[in-house]
């Protein structure tokens, strides 16, 4: 007998602002949105320390403790929530199916993408090999600073999370060696104050890294200033990468619209993607804004959307049938 497949309203990917508050608006509706967390339970706040800028929180608040929150509240209003990745999707034909962990095979009447974006790297061998083998590269100070103390670290990267980083290793490191490839940071101007009068922040300008050093463990890094050539080795024991993200859209290739950079492409004021019934959301959708608020606001949107799209859809088959009986 081939094995029955599941059928839900609302499938909703991601468990960021974004996956979270679609949830909320979707269990209120009653769509009972089960929900899958992907491979970081909670997104990129989860590794985040401090959040000053989401209303609400007068006195700022931690990312861990901030997306429980949102996690609760989605429970509480009756999302279920599972643990897996989604893998691939078949979004032929009204009824979506997605693919679970490569095997489970789910089908969906709605589907909200809301699966976040993931860090970038810098993609050079040696910082690949030590990353992997856990030797001190790392693109989370929240994470892995701890192991740091004491010791002297470079960041790469100018922009807020890059800030971020150097300000939480700055805590803990007596240096904090931050590699920037231009003359000026990208980060907001209030955290590019808190950078630069930070004592043990120490800037390298139009600088680029052309080597981590080190076999086991990170020993150094190897940079090169872009303006005059001259290389020089900065002696560090933790290398952080805070270049940016990626958004997790590899699985949708094919199937949705995107940008040439994987974000995806909704219809104005509208979190519709080019297939009926599928909906995206937060920074997997959002190349401009990607905050926490604007993520979660595009959750709502989305849910709100998908609840209108299945109204309209049993509406014409309730017409239909109805007819169907007259005739
Ligand atoms: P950004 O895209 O804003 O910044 C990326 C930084 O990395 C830039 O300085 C960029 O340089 C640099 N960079 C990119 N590629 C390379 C490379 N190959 N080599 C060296 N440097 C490189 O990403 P963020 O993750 O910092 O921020 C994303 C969004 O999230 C932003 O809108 C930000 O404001 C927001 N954010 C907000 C926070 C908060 O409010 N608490 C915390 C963290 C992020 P260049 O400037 O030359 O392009």
């Amino acid at each position: 007998m081939s094995e029955q497949i599941e059928r839900i309203k609302c499938l909703i990917l991601g468990t960021g602002p974004a996956g979270y508050t679609a949830a909320i608006y979707a269990a209120r509706a009653d769509l009972k949105p089960i929900i899958y967390t992907g491979p970081l339970q909670g997104g990129q706040l989860m590794e985040t320390t401090d959040v000053e800028n989401y209303p609400g929180y007068p006195d700022g608040v931690g990312g861990i403790p901030m997306m429980e929150d949102f996690k609760k509240q989605a429970e509480r209003m009756g999302t279920e929530i599972r643990f897996g990745l989604a893998t691939s999707v078949d979004f032929n034909g009204e009824l979506h199916t997605v693919t679970i962990d490569g095997e489970k095979k789910i089908h969906a009447d709605t589907v909200i993408i809301a699966t976040g974006a993931s860090a970038k790297w810098l993609g050079l061998p040696s910082e690949e090999k030590l990353r992997m083998n856990g030797g001190g590269v790392s693109a989370c100070a929240v994470c892995d600073g701890a192991f740091y103390r004491g010791l002297d670290v470079a960041v790469v990267g100018a922009g807020d999370t890059a800030a971020e980083e150097a300000l939480y290793l700055a805590n803990l490191c007596p240096k904090v060696h931050m590699i920037v490839r231009r003359d000026e940071m990208r980060a907001s101007k209030v955290m590019q104050k808190r950078v630069l009068t930070n004592k043990n922040i120490i800037m390298h300008w139009n600088t680029e890294t052309k080597e981590v050093l080190g076999e086991e463990e990170v020993e150094g890094v190897r940079v090169v200033n872009n303006q005059t050539g001259g290389e020089s080795v900065i002696p560090i024991q933790g290398f952080f990468v805070a270049i940016g993200h990626k958004p997790n859209t590899d699985f949708l290739k094919g199937w949705l619209d995107m940008d040439k950079l994987g974000y995806l492409i909704t219809k104005p004021d509208s979190t519709e993607t080019n297939v009926e019934g599928v909906f995206a959301c937060g920074d997997a959708q959002d190349n401009i804004y990607r905050q926490a608020v604007t993520a979660a606001g595009t959750g709502c949107m989305a849910a709100l959307d998908a609840e209108r799209y299945l109204s309209a859809k049993e509406f014409a088959e309730s017409e239909a049938a109805e007819e169907a009986v007259e005739a």
